[in-house]
């Protein structure tokens, strides 16, 4: 639309300076927005989960635990705990999750992959889990080493579906899966990934989390996808809180994340600034948070990064309070 021809509309009009003010033309030419709803006082806050990684030096250890005190005041309905391949951080996410257990209110979900471990192995990790007091179980594939390709162990469960199926069959679990907007790097196309998803879900998985993403439309589509291949399941968006965009976009790359050229130019020049990035990871995440919360989503899963202060602060944006 013609800014000019829009401007004559209005009653006194003065004279238009020419060319016009590039914010006067985008008032008469672009949609406006005075506010982001907000949910009111009726609705109750989000559910909020944090993921967390497990420790690999004392001193992660002690920052890991000081993460887990400040975020339990925010009362999330469970916490996470990654898991990685091989034995010694196989053993981390154990004993951080059981410690979770004996020494908090909160209520874990341990993290289990199917890479590199037959079936009855995973099937005993499983068992420890529910016999110490472990009810919920992220199951995943995991990938492969860096450098390598992922190739099922011989006698494992080969893809997530296969865990989620083997899981049921060790108790009760609650349990949770990956779910992709953007699609799995990997997947043959994006309709096979999500037919993938299904599958998980009719295994007898209860929820999907997705990996993160930073274009909310894609996010929003994705859910419209989900919807019309019959997926009624929560898929709760992942939520990463971004301060270092060079590990954002070693991370992206590997996961099939796009960064949009948008954020990459909020953090140029801030590379000496941890302070500056900071609060501009703030306002990213709390715009992303806000414009997904207007759109009614009423659940996220914050990658804590095991830091507590971003994720903290962007929760009681969105409404949630320490108790
Ligand atoms: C919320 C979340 C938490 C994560 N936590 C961890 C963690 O703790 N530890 C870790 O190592 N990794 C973790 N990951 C990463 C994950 O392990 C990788 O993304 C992995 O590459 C895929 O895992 P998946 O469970 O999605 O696999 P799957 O659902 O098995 O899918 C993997 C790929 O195989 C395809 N596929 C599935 N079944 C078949 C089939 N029958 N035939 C052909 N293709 C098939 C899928 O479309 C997809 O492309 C996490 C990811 C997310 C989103």
């Amino acid at each position: 639309m013609d800014a000019r021809s829009c401007y004559g509309d209005y009653m006194n009009a003065p004279t238009l300076p020419d060319p016009l003010p590039r914010t006067l033309e985008r008032w008469l030419t672009g949609p406006r927005f005075a506010a982001l709803p907000t949910r009111d006082a009726d609705h109750p806050p989000p559910l909020l989960s944090f993921e967390f990684f497990p420790p690999r030096t004392e001193a992660l250890e002690q920052q890991l635990w000081t993460c887990i005190r400040r975020l339990e005041a925010l009362r999330p309905r469970f916490v996470s705990v990654t898991y990685g391949a091989g034995g010694s951080t196989q053993a981390r996410t154990h004993a951080t999750v059981a410690r979770i257990v004996r020494e908090t209110k909160l209520v874990p979900a341990a993290h289990l992959t199917c890479v590199g471990a037959t079936r009855d192995e995973v099937d005993a990790v499983a068992r420890q889990y529910w016999e110490a007091g472990v009810r919920h179980i992220v199951a995943l594939r995991g990938d492969a080493a860096p450098g390598t390709t992922y190739e099922p162990h011989p006698g494992g469960y080969p893809f997530a579906a296969d865990l989620v199926a083997g899981l049921r069959r060790v108790a009760d679990f609650e349990i949770s899966v990956a779910a992709y907007p953007e699609t799995h790097p990997t997947a043959l196309s994006p309709d096979a990934d999500l037919d993938n998803l299904k599958r998980k879900l009719d295994a007898g998985a209860t929820r999907a989390i997705t990996n993160f993403f930073f274009d909310t439309e894609t996010y929003l589509r994705f859910l419209d996808r989900c919807l019309a291949a019959g997926i009624a399941a929560s898929v709760v968006p992942g939520i990463m809180p971004v301060t270092n965009l060079a590990g954002l976009q070693r991370m992206a790359a590997i996961s099939g994340v796009r960064v949009p050229a948008w954020l990459a130019r909020m953090f140029e020049g801030t590379d000496d600034d941890p302070e500056l990035r900071r609060m501009i990871a703030a306002v990213v995440t709390a715009e992303q948070v806000r414009l997904l919360q207007a759109n009614g989503v009423d659940e996220f899963h914050f990658y804590t990064l095991n830091r507590p202060e971003l994720t903290h602060a962007i929760a009681h944006i969105l409404g949630v309070r320490a108790h």
